[in-house]
């Protein structure tokens, strides 16, 4: 699928087809070593993110399992050079169907459950700065400076 290059070229970690005009319910995911590496360990380790290989998933139906959450800054290739807080399902269930059309369902936690919650939005024309805590977004340049009073703390509620 050539705009698997479109995610790729960024670098992001997920495409919706509607980011790139393309008017169907299809996302692409994706993480590894390489972009992972990139960000201090005990980040990593606290949002919990690991490694997959490209998933491909047309018409998604996500679930949430389980009621905990957790709350942390993510950015989007459609708001370039921002990002700010969002509070996520710490773990989902997706259903669809795979690139070969065959049903396929995908358990996932932590940064995977992120980022698919975060594209199966955009396949209802909602971004993250629908859901954003307003009060931390911010440019990818001032990601690291502290919170604002009264914002919430990043983690696992
Ligand atoms: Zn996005």
């Amino acid at each position: 699928m050539t705009w698997c290059r479109s995610m790729r070229r960024r670098p992001g970690v997920g495409l919706a087809a509607p980011q790139i005009g393309i008017p169907l319910k299809i996302i692409v995911l994706e993480d590894i070593k390489e972009y992972i590496a990139q960000a201090p360990e005990e980040e990593n380790k606290a949002q919990d993110r690991r490694p997959f290989d490209l998933l491909v998933i047309l018409n998604p139906k996500l679930k949430k399992k389980g009621n905990k959450t957790a709350l942390f800054f993510e950015g989007c290739l459609s708001v370039n050079g921002y990002s700010a807080m969002v509070e996520r399902f710490l773990e989902v269930e997706v259903n669809g169907l795979g690139r070969d059309g065959k049903p396929i369902k995908v358990d996932a936690c932590g940064w995977q459950a992120r980022i698919l919650q975060h594209e199966c939005d955009h396949l209802e024309g909602t971004l993250y700065v629908d859901k954003m805590v307003k009060r931390t977004f911010r440019t990818v340049e001032n990601l690291d400076l502290p919170l604002a009073n009264g914002c919430p703390k990043q983690g696992v509620r």
